[in-house]
């Protein structure tokens, strides 16, 4: 890992000209939604060939400016990450493995062709946006400060390559309860489009990813359902994750299945955590392939008891139903299944500091 010190870089702090009155932050509080209210202010890092990254700053949110030539308005040259701050019980703030997060970054930034940040330099911006807006952070269960470095190709230049100039920005967002409704299961509709094919940009954390899982999303809710499930882009037979989320299998004799990590499905951190807590609960837990039949065979005979997709926003998730073209099946009750709910417990209690961090993954934040 990178130090600070290899970039020689420090923070200018520029003080928010009209800062938002407690008042109207209460009311952004007391009903945050996801994803439509942003605090006060921001990170942002250049980069530039040739001399690296510098410009440091963390100041008032505002609009960026940019060139219409940018690179990333035309090649989609954008990565990004989401990862939640916590306001403990007792007022502390934490953040969880952020490190996990800078290091993904940086994947995503080599699959991208995009320079890589020094992992300390990543979570030292993280750390100084939560510090200084940490009036942001709403209190009480399923509640957080979502925050979401990205990062851009700014240099305008129309040809194809790698651009010479990138921006990287951090924004915080005050988070409730991911799915609107508070759903118990959600239901899920298998696609016939693909997420990600071998040897494509599946692994890695970029917009482009998303812009393609619209349309799928959008049918998905068409057709009365909350998210879609993608399968493999060769067989069209194995199934890989959700637009956003990753996926668990869980059957009777107590076992776990996650699909692998072969390229196209991004390597959630929520899921590895997740194989880490099963595993301490002394459960089975594979990482393997699964098809659409035998997940709909295995449903329809009882061997499988409960299926849960998990990831930062949402954190667990059950699915109750699944319909494809070929029908529709229900998994165990319709409804959230014991093991879904003890593993969902288990990590909110540690990422909230109610259970002991075992495995240094809490960041506290000064
Ligand atoms: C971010 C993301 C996930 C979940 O990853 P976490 O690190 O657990 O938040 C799963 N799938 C896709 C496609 C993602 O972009």
């Amino acid at each position: 890992m990178a130090s600070l010190a290899d970039t020689g870089l420090s923070f200018t702090t520029l003080a928010h000209p009209a800062p938002t009155s407690a008042e109207a932050r209460g009311a952004v509080l007391a009903n945050p939604g996801f994803g439509t209210n942003f605090t006060d202010h921001m990170v942002t890092i250049d980069w530039t060939e040739g001399q690296g990254w510098h410009d440091a700053v963390i100041g008032p949110r505002q609009p960026i400016a940019l060139d219409p030539a940018a690179a990333v308005l035309h090649y989609a040259q954008e990565i990004f990450e989401g990862l939640k701050a916590y306001k403990q019980a007792d007022g502390s703030i934490s953040l969880f493995r952020p490190e996990a997060n800078a290091a993904r970054f940086n994947r995503s930034a080599e699959r991208l062709a995009m320079p890589e940040l020094p992992e300390a330099l990543f979570v030292e911006a993280i750390e100084k946006l939560v510090a200084l807006d940490r009036a942001w952070i709403p209190e009480g269960e399923g509640s957080s400060l979502y925050l979401r470095p990205f990062m851009i190709a700014t240099e305008a230049f129309l040809g194809v390559r790698p651009a010479k100039q990138y921006k990287f920005i951090v924004i915080a967002s005050p988070a409730g309860n991911y799915f609107k409704s508070g759903a118990p299961a959600v239901s899920i509709w298998v696609s016939d489009y693909t997420r990600a094919a071998p040897g494509g940009t599946g692994a890695a954390k970029c917009g482009g990813n998303y812009a393609a899982s619209l349309v799928p999303q959008a049918e998905a809710i068409a057709r009365g359902h909350d998210q879609v499930v993608f399968l493999d882009a060769a067989e069209h037979k194995w199934i890989e994750e959700l637009g956003g989320m990753n996926l668990y299998f869980v059957f009777e004799d107590g076992t776990l299945l996650t699909p692998e990590l072969t390229g196209t499905i991004l390597p959630g951190i929520t899921r590895d955590s997740l194989l880490t807590l099963a595993r301490e609960e002394g459960l089975t837990v594979k990482e393997g392939r699964y098809s659409l039949d035998q997940w709909r065979a295995d449903a329809t005979s009882g061997k499988l008891v409960e299926t849960f997709a998990c990831g930062t926003a949402a954190v667990v998730t059950a699915v109750g139903k699944v319909s494809g073209t070929d029908g529709e099946f229900t998994i165990g009750s319709g409804g959230p299944g014991q093991l879904t709910g003890k593993l969902k417990n288990r990590l909110v209690a540690i990422q909230r500091g109610e259970a002991p961090d075992t495995h240094g993954w809490i960041r506290k934040v000064g």
